[in-house]
């Protein structure tokens, strides 16, 4: 994988504002953020996507994502966030080392004040259910056992 800023961040060679750290996670707020207190969290693994990255730093990532999230929730007053994490540069990945945004959603005064957070466009549409039941049997088929 190429050296990313983030590996950077994680040796401590660029400064960023650090909410938390151990073994494996390190989090810190984003430089750009869309709302305040949007934060990275970031496993210390070099892994691009999230589908390459290791259980071992994955569970590492899941004991501690819900923590973090509270405490940004908690330090911005916000009651509401999005996780997002993006896969690829046409999935809006730009910094190719894996990373879970933890984006409040700020509402009225404190969203002109500190950002509006996400916004999310959905474009749904009506499941093909005889389509989607091949579709499940064949991605169960092809998952990996841990
Ligand atoms: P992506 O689009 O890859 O999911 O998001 C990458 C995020 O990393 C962006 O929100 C961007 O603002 C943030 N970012 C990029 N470079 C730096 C940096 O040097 N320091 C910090 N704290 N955040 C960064």
């Amino acid at each position: 994988m190429p050296e990313t800023i983030f590996s950077k961040i994680i040796r401590r060679e660029i400064p960023c504002h650090r909410v938390y750290e151990d073994e494996r996670v390190l989090a810190f707020l984003d430089i750009n953020p869309i709302a305040r207190g949007h934060t990275l969290v970031v496993p210390k693994e070099p892994a691009a996507t999230l589908d390459q990255l290791s259980d071992d730093s994955a569970a590492a990532l899941g004991r501690v994502l819900p923590r973090i999230c509270r405490g940004v929730l908690a330090a911005t007053g916000a009651t509401a966030f999005n996780l997002l994490q993006n896969n690829g540069t046409i999935a809006h990945q730009a910094v190719v080392h894996v990373h879970f945004h933890v984006i409040p959603k700020h509402a009225g005064e404190a969203a002109k004040a500190g950002g509006a957070g996400l916004g999310i466009q959905w474009p749904a549409r009506a499941i093909d259910h005889a389509e989607a039941g091949q579709l499940a049997e064949r991605i169960k088929a092809l998952l990996e056992r841990p």
